[in-house]
């Protein structure tokens, strides 16, 4: 049976779910791409060659059982793909969207490598478990018996929600802290509604909810409490804050009206998405509409706030990126999708300077070209001297990545140990940090990261955690 539905690179060509016309798209923040209808996800699935040794599911972070859960979708057998799918991942559906498998899973599938192009994996997972939500298949969280311990998870993005719903099935208590007013961190924040629509998300937080992990969301550790504070109400904690701190520009004017933060752009305009009140959209202070937009970074929070600008109604936008095109962190689909929808890339040029005084009104940049590699193997740019050209700009959105906040001092915890980049630094082996019970996962332990990573970090510290708990009241036991 297996046989009679796999193996079918060779005849069936690869096709991934339609996009919407780029004129449509632009018009609104839905996801851009239609979903498969059942014929057409089995038949992608069947294109499986079913590998002795997956690559797929190595190159996987999460190690997904990719050959078994195509197989059951091209055999029709939905339901149990689904529960194989679910085995491994906290949000599939959400990773099926959002992960880059072009350097992932599907840039690692043979038949990519033997010219005929890649499974389309991460389409199929988002079918599956989008259909397992429809079918009502998708089934409450199983709440294992009381331990009578209690974690506090301090950050509700993916790694703290992954590991809120481990913990919770170990039977803990779980209790999450987050300074914003909803969960998700940047599932919910950050990445755009056209990337990941966001009732996906909420839908997975109000699972958890329901599950009776509680959920402190407008609380700030360091602010509202202190790690300590936590510590005494709490047998273990995990720290799963990612990463905030903007990287800047040094160039004159960059502080300029008009000038402004990545996150901060793209929170205001998700914040109108849910229908908040945002005074700073609505004045037009993070709002693209009617403006000559330059957005400077290569990645996917530059390609996130060039998308966004064109959906507000920008008159133009630029992207303004220092390498080229092949040497940009961002993923090339994405740069595809934004050149559908009217961004212009400026490849190979930096800003020196912004013009207009209190308000900004261009952008003076300098052509760049690229020299030897560096350390990392990236040729590293160097400006091409008597280059410079101006571009008109009456928004300027910064979006050059981030770094960790001092959370030593923010959370009035000089003794939590963090590396050279600030990043707290975890035991390898453990997850601990410095602190005897406080745990770190996801972007604050790796460095700005991805979703998936997250998840698996999540996955990862909860086991640990359970883990130490375990042996903590094993001992308690024994004293007794
Ligand atoms: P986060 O998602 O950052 O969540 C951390 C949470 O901690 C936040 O909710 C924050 O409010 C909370 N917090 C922080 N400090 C405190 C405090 N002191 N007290 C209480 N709460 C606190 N990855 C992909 O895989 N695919 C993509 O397409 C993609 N697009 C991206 C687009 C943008 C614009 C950005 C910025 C990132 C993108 N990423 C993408 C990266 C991905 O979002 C992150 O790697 C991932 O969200 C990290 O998860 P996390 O749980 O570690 O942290
Ligand atoms: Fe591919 Fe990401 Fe899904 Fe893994 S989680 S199979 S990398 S889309
Ligand atoms: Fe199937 Fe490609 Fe994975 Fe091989 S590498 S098992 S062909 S998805």
């Amino acid at each position: 049976m297996a046989d009679d539905a796999m193996l079918k690179f060779v005849g069936r060509t690869q096709s991934y779910p339609d996009k919407r016309p780029a004129d449509l798209r632009a018009e609104d923040f839905r996801e851009i791409a239609e979903r498969y209808a059942v014929p057409d996800a089995e038949a992608q699935a069947g294109r499986c060659s079913q590998c002795g040794v997956p690559y797929c599911s190595v190159h996987c972070p999460l190690h997904n059982h990719i050959p078994d859960w195509l197989r059951l979708t091209a055999e029709g057998r939905l339901r149990e793909a689904y529960q194989l799918s679910n085995s491994t991942s906290t949000m599939p559906e959400i990773c099926g969207r959002i992960c880059p498998q072009d350097r992932l899973c599907e840039g690692n599938c043979v038949i990519e490598f033997s010219g005929h192009g890649a499974v389309t994996i991460g389409s199929v997972e988002k079918f599956i478990t989008d259909t397992a939500w429809e079918q009502g298949w998708v089934e409450p969280v199983h709440v294992g018996a009381a331990t009578g311990q209690s974690v506090g998870i301090i950050g509700a993005g993916p790694a703290g929600l992954s590991a809120a719903e481990y913990l919770r099935t170990a039977g803990h208590d779980v209790h999450v802290y987050d300074r914003h007013d909803r969960a998700g961190g940047l599932l919910t924040y950050g990445i755009p509604g056209f990337k990941l629509e966001k009732e996906i998300v909420m839908r997975r937080v109000a699972r958890l909810e329901e599950a009776g992990i509680v959920f402190h969301c407008g609380f700030e550790v360091g602010r509202d409490a202190s790690l300590d504070d936590l510590r005494a109400r709490h047998d273990s904690i995990l720290i799963a804050t990612g990463v905030y701190k903007a990287r800047g520009i040094k160039a004159p004017g960059v502080g300029a009206g008009g000038v402004v933060e990545a996150l901060e752009y793209l929170t205001a305009s998700n914040r109108k998405g849910f229908g908040d009140a945002v005074p700073a959209y609505d004045d037009g202070s993070l709002n693209a509409a009617g403006k000559h937009v330059v957005v400077v970074g290569g990645g996917d929070t530059a390609m996130d706030c060039v998308r966004t600008a064109i959906r507000q109604g920008a008159a133009s936008v630029k992207c303004l990126y220092r390498r080229d095109r092949a040497n940009m962190p961002g993923s090339q689909r994405e740069v595809g999708n934004a050149e559908e929808e009217g961004v212009e890339f400026v490849w190979l040029s930096a800003p020196e300077a912004f013009d207009g005084g209190d308000t900004v009104s261009g952008v003076r940049a300098a052509r760049m070209r690229l020299g030897a590699p560096d350390a990392s193997g990236r040729r590293a740019p160097e400006i091409d001297p008597g280059s410079g050209f101006q571009l008109p700009a009456d928004l300027v959105i910064k979006a050059l990545g981030f770094e960790a906040e001092d959370l030593p001092t923010l959370f009035g915890a000089p003794s939590l140990g963090v590396t050279r980049w600030g990043t707290v630094r975890a035991d390898g082996k453990t997850m601990m940090t410095s602190l005897d019970g406080v745990f770190a996962a996801g972007d604050i332990v790796r460095g700005a990261s991805l979703v998936v990573w997250a998840i698996r970090d999540g996955r990862d510290v909860a086991a640990h955690m359970h883990a130490w708990m375990r042996a903590r009241a094993d001992a308690a036991v024994r004293a007794a």
